[in-house]
């Protein structure tokens, strides 16, 4: 499977950018990575404006999104959030994710007339989303259905994306038929992390990941009625190595990913690193809109000391994994969150989801 060998520097243009109207959210999920949940700290016009220069000359040229997450970003309000989204050509896509409990009326109004797309998190049945808790650690699985109510009410399309605490087998046809009746266009299934402010271990045994994995490929494979983030790109990479042209399958070079915080400073590559601070490395960040050009924070990434260092863990990955090809080298914040670097290469995030991942679709194959 190691075949691939491109280059994978560090692309001048992302494909999409990722902006945080405001630092706060309404929850308080127990496996959340972000630090400053509780506290309303709001992006200002000016780095919306900053963010905005760069990204509609982009989006002139080719397919560009903005992803606004948070924090809750409806939790900021719908005149602070179209406030932000002003500066922003109707060239770009716009999408939200969003807990979807303060989704009403109102809001899918808002999502109509600015054309938002809406990307929801929900972990499957109501048993399965005890982590998804209020602030006061109440159960928000009704607010959430009221909210998805109000989305089909309005005849809003929408993504969904579940974090699964603990994959194994008789699991994933619950969720993936779950989803099915739910009604999402697309679905992305993200087995939990360790990362962030959440350090619970995420260390689970080989079989019932594979399991869960071969187990959730032969529910899509029933049942194809929603796209499976996942495993289509798992069988779009099979097949690829099938017929001689999985070197073509990742891109040849890294989506920078921009991250803009609410204060303008911008984190490549990993959206988890964004608001954290190490002795080590510093805030993570690469500059800040409010001074600096966005395709300038881009093509200086480098000059970041935690970026070649992760550039390094990636050749280490390509000179030594066999999922190489597959995976190209996974995330930073992974690597960061489980090593304290990042240029160590296997971690227990890649172990889950990227070969168990894989090794779930070759089951499934051997099988079917
Ligand atoms: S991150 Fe993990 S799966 Fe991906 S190439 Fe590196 S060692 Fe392999």
């Amino acid at each position: 499977m190691r075949g691939y060998t491109g280059m994978r520097g560090i692309a001048s243009v992302p494909s999409y950018v990722i902006m945080q109207p405001t630092t706060l959210c309404n929850l308080g999920c127990t496996y959340c990575y972000l630090p400053h949940r509780t506290a309303n700290r709001r992006m200002t016009l000016p780095v919306a404006q900053a963010v905005a220069r760069s990204v509609n000359e982009w989006a002139a040229q080719r397919r560009f999104s903005v992803v606004w997450h948070g924090g809750e970003p409806l939790a900021t309000g719908r005149e602070h959030l179209a406030s932000l989204l002003a500066p922003f050509s109707r060239d770009v896509e716009q999408h939200v994710q969003t807990n979807a409990t303060l989704i009403d009326d109102a809001w899918c109004e808002f999502f109509t007339a600015h054309r938002m797309r809406v990307s929801v998190s929900v972990d499957g049945p109501e048993e399965l989303n005890r982590e998804r808790v209020t602030r006061a650690g109440r159960p928000s699985y009704d607010r959430v259905m009221r909210g998805v109510a109000a989305l089909r009410r309005h005849g809003i399309g929408f993504s969904a994306l579940c974090v699964v605490s603990n994959p194994v087998p008789g699991l994933a046809t619950r969720i993936y038929e779950y989803f099915l009746e739910l009604g999402c266009d697309v679905l992305g299934i993200n087995i939990e992390e360790q990362e962030g402010v959440n350090t619970r271990d995420n260390a689970y045994p080989e079989e019932s990941v594979v399991g869960f994995w071969a187990e959730l490929v032969a529910a899509w494979r029933r049942n194809p009625g929603i796209h499976l983030r996942e495993v289509e790109w798992s069988l779009r990479y099979a097949d690829a190595v099938l017929n001689g042209t999985a070197d073509d399958v990742l891109p040849r070079q890294l989506d920078p990913i921009p991250t803009v915080a609410y204060d303008g400073s911008v984190v490549l590559l990993s959206p988890e690193l964004a608001g954290f601070t190490d002795r080590r490395y510093g805030d993570f960040s690469s500059g800040n809109v409010l001074r600096t050009p966005l395709p300038e924070i881009i093509a200086g990434a480098t000059a970041t000391g935690w970026i070649r260092e992760f550039l390094a863990g990636v050749e280490s990955c390509r000179a030594s994994c066999a999922y190489f090809g597959f995976c190209g080298g996974a995330h930073a914040a992974n690597r960061y969150f489980e090593h304290g670097r990042f240029d160590g290469t296997v971690t227990d995030h890649c172990r889950n989801s990227k070969m168990r991942l894989l090794e779930g679709v070759l089951q499934h194959a051997r099988g079917a």
